[in-house]
């Protein structure tokens, strides 16, 4: 029994189960998708938290500036580029049959500064956001001051009382770690056994204790907390529920609307934005699409990717038992090359608040990411980890869905001519060069089997 059903009684009731105990790619729309302005309301947080949040990180720009030179050029705001990909994406629709229609995007995340993820929104803006809250308590710095003396011994000192803790499959432990360090925090990072050597190695040779485990990201977290729970002066960064991790990754919503404009690309009614976003616990493709969703109203359509293998979020909100549920009780082993999105089970926050805002959600095997790394190196020149390549065949997916989903939301051939597909490129610039190299060959090993 799973949840008090059979797993032929779940088959009936709900007939995804087949397929994604099968681990077999899978794409499902979203039946309760609502208008933008009602579904926003199940999210306790607004506009203004965004922009709070945002804030916040412009003030710190004096101090990322400082004590991060690479984020000279940016002025001390860690951000991305939007790169096109009209290569890779002839050869996909070619591949597919399918007539090239709107524009095919990346938001090149795996460029970001500091810590060459997506988490290097969430996870810093965190770390931020809890030492402003202790600095300006401890007089260390007044409202208003230049956050720069933050790059000081007498601040590092200050911090140095304090410490950090997070579990983490890799990128989440990359960035608390590498800024809680530079802050002058302990910092402690409780990692998964999906996570690789070489992030455990960058993380202590920052000066991070890196705690490893044999099992999964649910264990680390919890182990994590738990150590965290019984030290008053540790802050543990919860993934799985933390407004303020979720915050952060809300403001690429606000700079990517200035990033379009600047591009020339219109996003309204008759201009749909498609975004496609990478998801292992939630938190960071939920903050993005809640950002987004926020700014471009129904005018945004946000799609979250998983690997066959761990389909968590899927899983949650398609049964409805969101952090109820793990893919182990259905027999998914939740073993993906895709580290960032090993995850079994999903955040419940994201999950029950966003349930009536995502218009869909799909899986796609490791196979495909590593085909689709070597192809988009190939055509485009760009090099993502495995895990940031989940969101590219989501505009293949929606442009051949037969589910109704395109026609119930009026979303006809001239809609779909003036669509720019945003594909989310969470990670890769930190990856070593030997370790990258191995990606692609594995991909181009794929690529000519296939
Ligand atoms: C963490 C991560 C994600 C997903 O973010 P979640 O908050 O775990 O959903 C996607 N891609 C990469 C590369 C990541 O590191």
């Amino acid at each position: 029994m799973i949840h008090n059903k059979s797993l032929a009684d779940w088959c009936q009731s709900h007939p995804l189960i087949g397929p994604l105990t099968r681990v077999e790619p899978v794409t499902w729309f979203n039946p309760a998708l609502a208008p933008t302005a009602q579904a926003l309301g199940d999210v306790p947080l607004s506009l203004a938290d965004v922009d709070d949040a945002s804030a916040r990180l412009e003030r710190f720009a004096s101090y990322i500036q400082s004590a991060f030179p690479e984020t000279q050029a940016s002025a001390g705001i860690i951000e991305s580029p939007l790169i096109a990909l009209p290569r890779l994406q002839a050869t996909l629709c070619a591949e597919e049959q399918l007539p090239v229609q709107g524009a095919l995007w990346l938001k090149a995340d795996n460029l970001l500064p500091i810590s060459g993820s997506i988490k290097a929104r969430g996870g810093i803006y965190e770390v931020l956001k809890h030492a402003e809250d202790l600095a300006l308590a401890g007089g260390l710095i007044q409202p208003g001051a230049c956050y720069s003396t933050l790059d000081s011994d007498a601040a590092r000192a200050f911090f140095g009382q304090y410490s950090i803790a997070v579990g983490s499959t890799g990128n989440l432990g990359l960035s608390i770690g590498i800024m809680s360090a530079r802050l002058g925090f302990k910092a402690t990072v409780h990692m998964s056994a999906d996570a690789r050597q070489w992030k455990k190695d960058r993380l202590r040779a920052c000066g991070v204790t890196v705690v490893e485990y044999q099992s999964d990201y649910s264990v680390a977290v919890e182990q994590g907390r738990q150590q965290a729970e019984s030290d008053p002066k540790c802050h543990f960064v919860d993934d799985e529920n933390s407004i303020n991790l979720f915050l952060g990754y809300a403001v690429a919503a606000r700079r990517l609307q200035h990033q379009l404009v600047s591009a020339g690309i219109t996003v309204d009614a008759l201009h749909p934005l498609f975004v496609y976003l990478p998801c292992g616990v939630g938190g960071g493709p939920g903050g993005v699409a809640f950002g987004l969703k926020q700014i471009f109203g129904d005018a945004v359509h946000c799609v979250f990717a998983e690997p066959t293998h761990s389909p968590c979020m899927l899983l949650g909100v398609y049964t409805g038992l969101h952090d109820e549920v793990s893919v182990y009780d259905f027999g998914i082993d939740n073993r993906t090359a895709a580290d960032g999105l090993a995850v079994g089970r999903p955040s419940g926050f994201v999950g029950r608040s966003m349930q009536r805002l995502l218009d869909g959600y799909y899986t796609l095997s490791d196979e495909q990411m590593y085909r689709l790394l070597a192809l988009l190196h190939a055509e485009e020149g760009l090099k993502l980890e495995p895990s940031a390549l989940a969101g590219l065949p989501g505009f293949l997916r929606v442009l051949q869905e037969q589910q109704g989903y395109r026609q119930r939301l009026g979303l006809d051939a001239q809609r779909l001519a003036n669509a720019t597909h945003l594909v989310w490129g969470t990670g890769g610039s930190m990856v070593p060069a030997q370790e990258m190299d191995a990606y692609l060959e594995q991909g181009r090993t794929l690529l000519a089997a296939h």
